[in-house]
Formats: C-alpha cells, sequence, structure tokens
C-alpha cells in the first residue's frame, strides 16, 4: 500500500508527472467533503473554535496540524473561517500539514499561501499564509518530524488519512491435525533410546499473514490484475506479533478463518497525537509516577518522555470504517469513482482500506494518560449538531442578497443553491452508501477528571453530544 500510493518512483499520490495529478474532484478518482462543500471545512473550523473557548482560550502557542490535506481545500475554508475569531487567529502559532506528495504539496502552497515563496527548512519545506505574513505554513513527510513541544496547544485534523495508511491482514488457521504416538516425525532417536521430539506442533489456532503475490501465469488472464492475496504457507514476523498485540484480536484468534486488518502505522500516528495532547504515559517513559488526577495506564515500549504539565489540544479523525469492529476485506482499489482490484494498474489506483477506530482509541489510550475520546459517531450526527443545515441556509441568503447586488441572472442563482443544497444533503446522506452514515468522526481531547457536582455527566464536546459553553 505504501509504495502504490507514496512511492518516489511514482505513487499514486506522488506521480512523476504532474499532469497525472488531480486525484480529487469529479473529473478525478473520488471527491472528498471538503471538495463537495465549503461548510465541511467551515464546521470543523468552527468545532477547533468551541474546543479553545472550553479549554481557556489559549493566548499563545496554539498549533494547527493537518495530515494529508490533499488540495488544501480544507484547511484554507478552516483558516477562513477561524479569522472571524481574532484572538484565536492571533494565538495560532504555526499550521503544521503532514504530506508526502510533493505535487500536492505544491498544490496546498499555492491555495494557503499565494505567491508567498516556498522554501526548505530543517523539517521540510515552509511559507506563510496568505491571510497573515505572521502566520507560518510548515510541511513535514511524516508527523515524526514535527516537534513534540509540550508547552503547545495542537489541533490535529485527519480527514481520509488513516484510510491510506498500510494495513497487514492475518487469518486464523486451525491447528494442524494431531501426530499419532509413534510417528517418526514425533520421536528423536539418541544414543540412551527414543524420546519425544521436543519441537511440538502448535496446539491452538495460529494468525496467518495474507500477502500481496504475483498471480501464477497459468491463472493470469489478460486484463486482469497481475498480483493476488495469497495466505504465507508460515508464520511470519508481522502474524507473530501484530495480532497479540490486543484483546480484540486474541479473542476471534480460535475462530476459524476469522479476518483482521491491523495497520501499525495508523497506531504509531494515534500514538503521537495522544501523547501531543497528553502527554507520555509516565509509565513507559519516565520512572515516575502518574500525576494526582491522571489516570495510570498500562505499559507499552519505552520513549523519549513528553512531559505536559497540562494536557491541551484536539484532534479529529474522520474517515470510514466500522464504529465497533475489526476490519475485514476491506482493502479496494478506486478508479474513476469506481471500485476496482486493489491490484489493478498499482500506483494510478487509490488504494484504502477500512479505518479501525477502536484500535486507534485503544492505541490513544494506552499512549498517554492525558487523553480521553469520544465517539466515533456518524458523519451525519457530527455535522448536523454542528449545524450543517443553519449554516447552508445562510450561505443560500447570502446568495440572494449578493444575486439583488449583482443583478446576476435567475439561473446563476438556481445553481449555486443547488450547489449548496446538493452539497451538505450528500454529506448528511443517512443511505446505506450515503456519506452521513459510511463515515465516522472520532475526537481525542486531554483527559478530565470528573468534577464535583457533575454526577456522571462529565462536559462531552460539541458534535458528540455536547454544547458550546461561553
Ligand atoms: N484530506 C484531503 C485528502 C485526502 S487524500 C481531503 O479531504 O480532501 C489523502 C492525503 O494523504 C493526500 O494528501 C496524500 O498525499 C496524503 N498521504 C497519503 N499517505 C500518506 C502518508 N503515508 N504520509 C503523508 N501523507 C500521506
Amino acid at each position: 500500500m505504501r509504495q502504490c500510493l507514496t512511492s518516489d518512483l511514482g505513487g499514486y499520490y506522488t506521480p512523476k508527472t504532474s499532469s497525472e495529478n488531480d486525484q480529487f474532484g469529479t473529473k478525478g478518482d473520488f471527491v472528498t467533503s471538503p471538495e463537495i462543500s465549503q461548510i465541511f471545512g467551515e464546521l470543523l473550523g468552527l468545532w477547533v473554535v468551541a474546543e479553545w473557548i472550553a479549554q481557556g482560550r489559549r493566548g499563545e502557542g496554539v498549533y494547527l496540524m493537518e495530515m494529508g490535506p490533499g488540495r488544501g481545500t480544507l484547511m484554507d475554508d478552516m483558516l477562513r473561517t477561524i479569522r472571524n475569531f481574532p484572538p484565536l487567529a492571533k494565538a495560532i502559532e504555526a499550521v503544521y500539514l503532514v504530506e508526502a506528495s510533493q505535487n500536492l504539496r505544491l498544490a496546498q502552497h499555492k491555495l494557503l499561501c499565494g505567491e508567498n515563496p516556498l522554501t526548505e527548512n530543517s523539517i521540510g519545506h515552509e511559507s506563510t499564509s496568505k491571510y497573515s505574513p505572521d502566520l507560518k505554513i510548515i510541511w513535514a513527510e511524516d508527523v515524526r518530524f514535527i516537534p513534540q513541544d509540550p508547552t503547545k496547544t495542537p489541533f490535529m485534523i485527519a480527514h481520509e488519512f488513516f484510510d491510506a495508511l498500510p494495513i497487514h491482514v492475518f487469518q486464523s488457521v486451525p491447528p494442524p491435525p494431531p501426530q499419532n504416538e509413534g510417528d517418526a516425525a514425533d520421536t528423536i532417536q539418541t544414543p540412551t533410546g527414543p524420546i519425544k521430539n521436543p519441537r511440538r506442533l502448535p496446539q491452538g489456532h495460529q494468525w496467518r499473514e495474507l500477502v500481496v503475490s504475483p498471480t501464477p501465469p497459468h491463472r493470469l488472464k489478460e486484463g486482469e490484475p497481475e498480483f493476488e492475496l495469497t495466505m504465507a504457507k508460515a508464520a511470519t514476523p508481522h502474524s507473530m506479533y501484530l495480532p497479540e498485540t490486543s484483546s480484540r484480536y486474541k479473542a476471534l484468534k480460535d475462530v476459524d478463518g476469522a479476518t483482521i486488518e491491523v495497520s501499525p502505522e495508523s497506531l504509531a500516528y494515534a500514538r503521537d497525537f495522544a501523547i501531543r495532547l497528553g502527554g507520555s504515559n509516565p509509565e513507559t517513559s519516565a520512572p515516575s509516577q502518574p500525576a494526582a488526577g491522571r489516570k495510570a495506564v498500562a505499559s507499552a515500549p519505552r520513549e523519549e518522555a513528553v512531559m505536559k504539565d497540562e494536557p491541551s489540544g484536539a484532534a479529529l479523525i474522520i474517515d470510514y470504517g466500522p464504529a465497533s469492529t475489526i476490519p475485514a476485506n476491506s482493502l479496494r482499489g478506486i478508479k474513476q469513482h469506481t471500485r476496482v482490484s486493489p491490484f489493478t494498474s498499482p500506483g494510478t489506483t487509490d488504494v484504502s482500506a477500512d479505518v479501525d477506530f477502536l484500535a486507534l482509541a485503544e492505541s490513544a489510550i494506552n499512549s498517554s494518560p492525558g487523553v480521553e475520546v469520544h465517539g466515533p459517531v456518524s458523519q451525519a450526527l457530527f455535522l448536523t449538531a454542528m449545524g450543517i443545515e443553519e449554516r447552508a441556509a445562510q450561505l443560500v441568503k447570502k446568495a440572494m442578497v449578493e444575486k439583488g447586488r449583482t443583478g446576476e441572472g435567475k439561473e446563476e442563482l438556481t445553481e449555486v443553491v443547488k450547489r449548496i443544497e446538493g452539497g451538505w444533503q450528500r454529506l448528511v446522506d443517512p443511505s446505506p452508501q450515503g456519506m452521513g452514515g459510511l463515515y465516522q468522526v472520532m475526537a481525542m481531547l486531554p483527559f478530565r477528571p470528573e468534577q464535583v457536582g457533575e454526577d456522571g455527566k462529565r462536559r462531552r464536546p460539541v458534535g458528540f453530544g455536547g454544547d458550546v459553553r461561553l
């Protein structure tokens, strides 16, 4: 997946020539929510404003970060919205964009920075916002290059990013048939007589990795993909390790044919977000006790500690995938708005997989005692709670007033209204293949112990059942 999507040799997002480069929009392979309606980015911008208010309106040190910004439309819509809240706009020290594709970085730069020069820096590239010469926009190819500064308040957005991160697929196979007592394979001859072979065959089910292999020539058909998914004949390093990392996977191990998809890179991103928000888990990174009021969490490998005095910031993850089950058989290819085999023309087909939201939540909570997770909730629920319908009505009204002023034709106005109405309704469409139900929204926030008098009714973030509290 990694090679097909972002390889230097010409991946889907990193083609060798820029003419191949418009994956988004009606002419490309797929249309994403920010490209459908400006309201999507505006509401995400408002969500950041609401969280910033709820966390005490910090006057400095705010980072806005986006993973995989595509054409940059979402960030542009967010920044335009945030400009209406000057104290937050002023508090934003930098915008960080994680982008593996050079072509998309250039498109984002053009949209967000206009003619301002793009220069190299120690972590990637940088420029300044077209909205303000004081606002730096900084690009890195991986979130790990962005400094983890515990004094900062990062607001992180990942829309349709996690589905592009590589997965490993495992299937549970039953144990081999038992050996008969006295079988040659079961005994070893020694100078003092036969002893039982200490190399015991596996007793229970085993995870086997499904790997991509070339289709054998006798099965290769004209016009069909040259690769297929086959089961590894023996354990692989990944099959011995990854399925043992969560009780969710272990619970399926004894089910014949159970299939699970695990994305270690996604878990690493969730972990990174959690640490930026809540600081490292003191139990695993430094020999100290969790601070008063913080949760103690289970251990993970040791790493450089990020100790945060007070958790701050938020992460919002929007993507498709089941709300609580482990994805299976979800690896897919998309070409020109049609689902195709993920092995069709590698490097020119979009390849993606369902996001395992619960795995991301588990990774975040295990990585930092300073975070809590809300959702996932359906995109329809989230955007409705954020006021998508009201914002659309506002835009329609504005278009009408403008029409009155400019004397624009009736047809143009009908077109604009149709686009606004059609756009927002598509984003919240609850039908089985509609975006409102397929996409889920999950938030990571600073962990807040229950306060006196809350009686189990703790603050919920806006969009997840909560209100904006001014
Ligand atoms: N968020 C955008 C685009 C989503 S497409 C939108 O909603 O329109 C996925 C984006 O993630 C692209 O910008 C792609 O280049 C980037 N991307 C994919 N894999 C990546 C990786 N491993 N590291 C960094 N960026 C990646």
